[in-house]
């Protein structure tokens, strides 16, 4: 529908253009989001600041992007047509497929007219008095809505690292979460890509294929698996589509992770020597984040960790044939699994190569870049491009870009700047009618994202039609019920080994961020079932109050 209301109606006497929700972003969960709420009769406005749908796969156009999780499961599962109709190709998908699937999901429910694009939001104000939000946008327009949906994701704020004489690089500067969308062409170029997370190991053996040399610059070696990447087979994809109902029932339910996958039974210790390595290497053949799930202690006790981790050690040391560099490339500073674990094709390999060098700047850090080179523990290393691998503000960081006021006009940012502080990751005690998708407080990155996202989406409308159906209008977290949950939320991760790594989940990454666990690591089956039985009890936690639809303005 479009954008009149049965709530609330579009536009007053001032002209100011008024929703029911406004919702920031148009990737997987802002799309979705407006499905749902347009399918309740919503008058809905998406504000996204790129040109087009696909949030994360309409920045991230790096050379190797793909998904980490198996297409046929990170896809959406609200719609049986469209899951049966769509084909992936790949075990793993390409980002332009992936991309091309979320133009695709934008037509067939013809999202478009919805969302405004090349827009972003600067101000979100809850007003006391209407007890809605006035809602402020790039195009210096104003709108308000009784509900504002934060879909702004969280990794979509692209971090350019500090690094000393980086402005004064005279080739070009490419960030892998803000790629151009024309090819980028580094045939017969010395390019340097600066950082190993999972956006270089993609994209490593990809631009080392390509260029004349690469030097690859790395702080911390990471634990990367093979994905065993192939076309998906007619067979593979009709076993999936025969079997959704089922597959998606217990990705939500009795996945912790949100992935279909075999569930150990047993811990790592419970095995003698060769019984475990003989699944370390099945694991490793058949490729992929489920590595990490052939025991079920591996995140919970160090002894058991270290098996994998030297496993995983052994392979790189096998594949790579230049011990030093080997060494190099194996992590040794934190439990494998602590941080989201890489998967690749032919990472380790690509430093076998004769124009491929690695450079540790852990011993020798860059200390500068100079117009035609990158300057390291005192040795020039010339390059024409330079590839930004260096990841994101994660989960907050777009959150905080947008100027957000609550009750009695505290900003979000100065609630949370000792670290986000949420009740189950969809609001915050202060800001009425202001939910987050996939929020610091929910399983979100820990998870396949997909089957966290519908989640959320599901929650915040279904919370938003009993709002109505019962006349209500201003939802929001207790303090208590908040401070219960964050506490719950630390709890939890502190029985594991996750707080061992200096990740993007600790705001590691990023100088002067607090540093707290920001995901719910309990699970998103866990979770589900703690979200449904706040639902069951009322939603608990939560206080609902009428204080009227607000006004109900004329439709111009
Ligand atoms: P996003 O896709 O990030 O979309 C948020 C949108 O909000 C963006 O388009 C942004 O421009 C917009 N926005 C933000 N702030 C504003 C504002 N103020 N005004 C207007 N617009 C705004 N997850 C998995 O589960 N499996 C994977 O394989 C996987 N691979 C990934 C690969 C890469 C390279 C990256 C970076 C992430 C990956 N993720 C993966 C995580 C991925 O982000 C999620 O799976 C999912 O795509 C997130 O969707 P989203 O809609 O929540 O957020
Ligand atoms: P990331 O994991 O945060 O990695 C950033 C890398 O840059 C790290 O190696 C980091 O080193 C380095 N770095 C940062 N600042 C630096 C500096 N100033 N100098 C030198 N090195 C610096 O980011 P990412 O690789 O973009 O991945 C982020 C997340 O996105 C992933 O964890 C994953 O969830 C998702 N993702 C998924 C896929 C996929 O496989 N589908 C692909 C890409 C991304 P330190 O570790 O030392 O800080």
């Amino acid at each position: 529908m479009s954008a009149a209301s049965s709530i609330s109606g579009k536009g007053d006497a001032k002209n100011t253009e008024t929703y029911d929700v406004v919702v920031v972003g148009a990737g997987f969960a802002g799309m979705y989001m407006l499905h749902r709420l347009r399918g309740q009769g919503l008058a809905v406005r998406v504000y996204e600041q790129g040109g087009d749908v696909g949030g994360t796969w309409y920045w991230n156009r790096y050379p190797g992007a793909r998904c980490d999780i198996e297409s046929m499961q990170y896809s959406y599962s609200f719609s049986n047509e469209l899951q049966q109709e769509w084909e992936w190709s790949e075990r793993y998908a390409p980002q332009p497929e992936i991309l091309k699937y979320a133009n695709h999901v934008a037509d067939r429910f013809n999202l478009r007219p919805d969302i405004q694009f090349d827009t972003r939001v600067e101000r979100a104000a809850f007003d006391e008095r209407t007890h809605g939000w006035s809602v402020t946008t790039s195009d210096g327009k104003a709108v308000t809505a009784k509900y504002v949906v934060l879909a702004t994701g969280c990794l979509s704020n692209a971090r350019m690292p500090d690094i000393k004489g980086l402005p004064n690089f005279k080739g070009q500067v490419y960030h892998t979460g803000h790629w151009p969308h024309d090819q980028v062409d580094f045939t017969g170029l010395r390019v340097g890509v600066i950082g190993t997370g999972s956006s270089a190991i993609q994209s490593v053996p990809v631009i080392a294929a390509q260029a004349r040399h690469l030097t690859v610059f790395q702080r911390t070696a990471n634990f990367s698996i093979p994905a065993r990447n192939a076309a998906l087979t007619p067979e593979e994809r009709d076993t999936f589509r025969s079997n959704y109902p089922e597959i998606r029932r217990i990705a939500r339910e009795e996945m912790r992770n949100g992935i279909v996958q075999e569930l150990p039974d047993r811990g790592a210790l419970d095995d003698g020597d060769n019984a475990r390595r003989a699944k370390y290497e099945s694991r490793w053949a058949y490729g992929g984040l489920t590595f990490l799930s052939v025991y079920n202690n591996l995140v919970l006790d160090k002894t058991a960790n270290d098996t994998a981790a030297d496993f995983v050690r052994g392979k790189i040391a096998e594949i790579v044939s230049d011990p030093q560099t080997a060494k190099l490339l194996q992590p040794r500073d934190h439990p494998i699994g602590s941080k989201r674990i890489c998967v690749d094709t032919d990472y380790y390999a690509t430093f076998n190569r004769p124009n491929v060098t690695l450079v540790d700047i852990k011993s020798s850090p860059i200390e500068t870049i100079l117009p035609n080179a990158v300057r390291a523990g005192g040795k020039d290393h010339e390059v024409d491009a330079l590839v930004l691998a260096t990841g994101f503000d994660a989960m907050t960081g777009s959150v905080a870009k947008i100027d957000i006021r609550g009750r009695e006009g505290q900003t979000l940012n100065a609630k949370w700047a000792e670290g986000p502080k949420t009740y189950l990751g969809l609001m915050s005690a202060g800001f009425p009618n202001l939910f987050i998708i996939t929020g610091p407080g929910s399983p979100s990155v820990l998870s396949n994202m997909i089957v966290a996202i519908e989640q959320h989406v599901d929650w915040i409308a279904d919370a938003i039609a009993t709002m109505r159906d019962r006349g209500l209008d201003t939802i929001e977290a207790s303090k208590d019920a908040e401070d219960k949950w964050v506490a719950h939320v630390n709890e939890v991760v502190h029985a594991t080994l996750y707080p061992q790594a200096n990740s993007w989940y600790m705001g590691a990454n990023i100088p002067g961020k607090p540093q707290i666990f920001m995901p719910y690591i309990g699970g998103v089956n866990v979770y589900r079932q703690i979200c449904n039985e706040v639902v069951a009890k009322g939603y608990e936690g939560f206080v609902m109050t009428a204080t009227g639809w607000g006004r109900k303005v004329a439709v111009s």
